[in-house]
């Protein structure tokens, strides 16, 4: 049986089932963004994705989907709990709680230009990157303070000076998750994850200092503190090596649960537990323990960009708008068919955009719904979008302009000197690792960031409030 797409709107397309596919897939894409979906295989993914026991609507892409580990990247799907439902670590992806946080500084673009350089290099020697170790704090309590920040994630990080009360206001699950179990995050994990908080990672993780460019929902962006020309820092870091490794043994003990508990599956990437049985759970404590970690992270390299500021700029004040993660599965109550249930969400490359009012938001951005941060590409903007009262797919959006070029094929085609040369001949301060790194992370790996931005905001899932472009990229 093949996949056929039907259009239902102008950015709304679906896939009925077919096989084994127990709900449709839908997928948020204007004509322009579908041959870059159907050339990878995304919407195979999306579609065995759909065949998931207990999953509940459809199985969703973003219009930012690209292939990736079992579930595409850019992918939604939402289970239900008291119904079997599972949990599948390629859901979430090897990144654990991999996100992006926006700092807004209360300089203008003109403020800073004559400092930049100064920055640029100050941040290019303090920000840990790469494979290697984190250097912002180090666990000198070794294996029973990695236990407190499993637990505690950015909470336990601020409690220890790195950060401010407020910061834990705008942060997602106020900075931390509930359901963390370290114990269910292996010997080998653990050792992985103490050296590594407080690094920035390689590849795509980056740390960007941005100028608000344009807005568009102006009351949206008065609250969010982003009028045209503000500079502002955009950080996207994930869970490191403690992620990962939770991420591969759990994949293992659950492909090995599954005919236990009768479930087989299209692609053996999709291994899955029903969220209720021990395994499932297992691998719930130890992902929350991971997002966790990796809000732990991004709250020291908030610090360590804040002492930057203040060498460089003289004023270390950045607040942060706010925190948000786009790997993850969440327990959240959403109304199917009538009857409120609990889910279990996953979105792997994509955003949670809650709307206006709703109880998890900070007061002061209570009526323009959560900020959703975009990253585009070093070399093109990024977008501060807003979720909708009625919003689509569980309330979620996307997470990036996505790949369009695999890191190979950019290799092949971009010289990492050149482009770099190119970007800061653009007015962008690059401080990547290696040209090699910088290649593969070229703009023309990316889909164009405003086609999805637009799709997002037409299809509904979120609005538009700014658009950020870059001054200086440090890259992983
Ligand atoms: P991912 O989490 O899938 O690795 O990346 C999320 C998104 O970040 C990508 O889809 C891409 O659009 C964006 N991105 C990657 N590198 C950079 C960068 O250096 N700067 C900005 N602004 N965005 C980037
Ligand atoms: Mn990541
Ligand atoms: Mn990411």
């Amino acid at each position: 049986h093949a996949l056929s797409l039907v259009q239902e709107t102008p950015y709304r397309w679906r896939l009925d089932p077919i096989d084994a596919m127990r709900v449709p897939g839908v997928v948020f894409a204007t004509e322009a963004l579908l041959p870059a979906m159907t050339d990878d295989r995304s919407l195979d993914q999306v579609a065995n994705v759909a065949t998931l026991p207990g999953i509940v609507t459809a199985s969703y892409a973003m219009p930012d989907v690209h292939w990736g580990y079992g579930f595409p990247i850019g992918g939604v799907a939402a289970t239900d709990v008291d119904a079997g439902g599972v949990i599948s670590p390629g859901g979430v992806g090897f990144d654990i709680s991999c996100g992006v946080r926006l700092l807004v500084s209360p300089l203008q673009r003109d403020e800073l230009q004559h400092q930049l350089t100064a920055l640029m290099d100050d941040l290019d020697r303090n920000i840990p990157r790469g494979a290697g170790p984190g250097g912002i704090w180090r666990l000198v309590g070794g294996l029973a303070e990695l236990e407190e920040v499993l637990r505690g994630g950015s909470r336990f990080a601020v409690e220890r000076g790195h950060g401010v009360a407020r910061d834990l206001e705008h942060c997602e699950d106020r900075g931390a998750v509930d359901d963390a179990d370290p114990r269910q995050v292996s010997a080998r994990a653990h050792q992985r994850g103490l050296s590594q908080v407080g690094s920035l990672g390689s590849g795509n993780h980056f740390l960007e200092v941005q100028y608000v460019d344009e807005t568009y929902d102006q009351a949206a962006a008065d609250a969010f503190g982003l009028r045209v020309g503000q500079v502002c820092v955009m950080i996207h870091s994930g869970s490191r090596g403690l992620g990962h490794q939770v991420c591969t043994d759990h994949l293992k003990a659950m492909l090995t649960a599954m005919p236990r508990h009768g479930i087989s599956v299209p692609d053996k990437q999709l291994a899955c537990a029903p969220v209720q049985s021990p395994e499932g759970r297992a691998y719930l404590g130890a992902m929350s323990a991971a997002a966790n970690y990796g809000r732990a992270n991004r709250q020291l390299l908030t610090e360590a960009t804040r002492r930057a500021f203040e060498r460089a700029v003289g004023t270390g004040e950045l607040d942060l708008l706010y925190d948000v993660s786009h790997n993850l599965a969440k327990l959240e109550r959403h109304t199917v068919d009538g009857r409120e249930r609990q889910l279990c969400v996953h979105r792997k490359g994509a955003t949670r955009a809650l709307p206006p009012h709703h109880p998890e938001l900070p007061c002061d951005l209570t009526e323009h719904g959560q900020p959703v941060l975009v990253p585009g590409s070093m070399g093109t903007a990024s977008y501060v979008l807003a979720g909708n009262v009625e919003g689509d797919a569980f309330h979620s959006a996307c997470h990036g302009a996505g790949r369009v070029m695999s890191r190979h094929a950019a290799l092949r085609s971009v010289d990492g000197r050149a482009l770099k040369q190119q970007l800061e001949k653009a007015g962008i301060a690059v401080r990547g690792t290696s040209a090699r790194g910088l290649a593969e992370e070229a703009p023309a790996s990316y889909k164009d960031v405003n086609e999805v931005v637009g799709t997002c905001e037409r299809a509904g899932l979120a609005r538009r409030v700014a658009r950020l472009r870059p001054l200086g990229v440090v890259k992983g």
